[in-house]
């Protein structure tokens, strides 16, 4: 049983899947599945079906966010959507930092500082993803790798600000793969992470934030994942497309924490 008193999230990453039509119709499949979550439910979709997504999702308990934003307000970015387009389209949330972006489109710990900075001025909640690739985890430096990562993407966000942060704790091995941190690693990880948000931060803040375990999360793996103490929730991708499975992971959220909450 996870003692935690934080409210878990679970968010779902649909990467580069799903039309319009489809978005809205997975959307209407999830909602009475997840209509009695007890833990944040967010689902972060491609751009064009932001719309879609969010009239689908009205009135319900469903949350929808993007899965990345330009820094800049606007401007002569040929292709990119700001931060303020999201929150004025209705998105609440944004993925930084994911590592699909950092590994495939240059992104860094730089520009994903810029990318959150630009998200939480605009209103949003930040997604922030840190983690470390397999090399990294044997050379035994995971710590440092998503510390740093952590540190360079929250320079400038104030204790207050970081209430809408959200740290997405994904181990690049497992997203994707099939692989999955034991929850001992997650949960070490996680620990790791909330200490150098109390060095930054101080205590209170950091007992206070959110840090989601992502990387292969499952209906069947979900339940042991989230019943870490340091683990508060999960950034899904694949799982995420099928509305069973998705709520699955909410539902193991939510027996995770129902003595804690309660
Ligand atoms: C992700 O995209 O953030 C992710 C964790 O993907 P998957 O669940 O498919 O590993």
């Amino acid at each position: 049983m996870n003692q935690s008193p934080r409210t878990p999230v679970i968010a779902g990453n649909w990467k580069m899947n799903l039309n319009p039509g489809e978005a809205a119709a997975l959307i209407r499949e999830t909602k009475p599945l997840v209509a009695d979550a007890g833990c944040g439910v967010v689902f972060c979709v491609p751009f064009v079906d932001l719309h879609a997504a969010l009239e689908a999702a009205r009135g319900s308990n469903i949350k929808i966010g993007a899965q990345n934003c330009h820094w800049e307000e606007k401007g002569a970015f040929t292709g990119e959507i700001s931060a303020r387009m999201l929150r004025d389209i209705g998105a609440e949330y944004v993925i930084t930092g994911h590592s699909e972006r950092r590994a495939l489109f240059g992104d860094t710990n730089e520009t994903v500082a810029r990318r959150s900075r630009a998200a939480l001025d605009a209103g949003l909640t930040v997604i922030l993803c840190v983690g470390e690739y397999l090399e990294q985890r044997q050379q035994d430096i995971t710590l440092e790798v998503v510390r740093t990562q952590t540190k360079i993407a929250l320079a400038g966000i104030s204790a207050a600000e970081l209430a809408r942060v959200i740290i997405a704790y994904e181990p690049v091995w497992a997203i994707g793969t099939g692989l999955t941190a034991t929850a001992e690693q997650a949960n070490e990880v996680s620990r790791g992470i909330r200490g150098l948000l109390g060095e930054l931060y101080g205590q209170a803040s950091a007992d206070g934030a959110v840090i989601q375990y992502g990387g292969s999360m499952n209906a069947a793996n979900a339940a042991s994942l989230l019943a870490q103490p340091e683990v508060d929730g999960g950034l899904i991708g694949g799982a995420s497309l099928k509305a069973a499975d998705f709520a699955a992971i909410v539902a193991a959220a939510d027996a995770s924490g129902t003595a804690s909450r309660a």
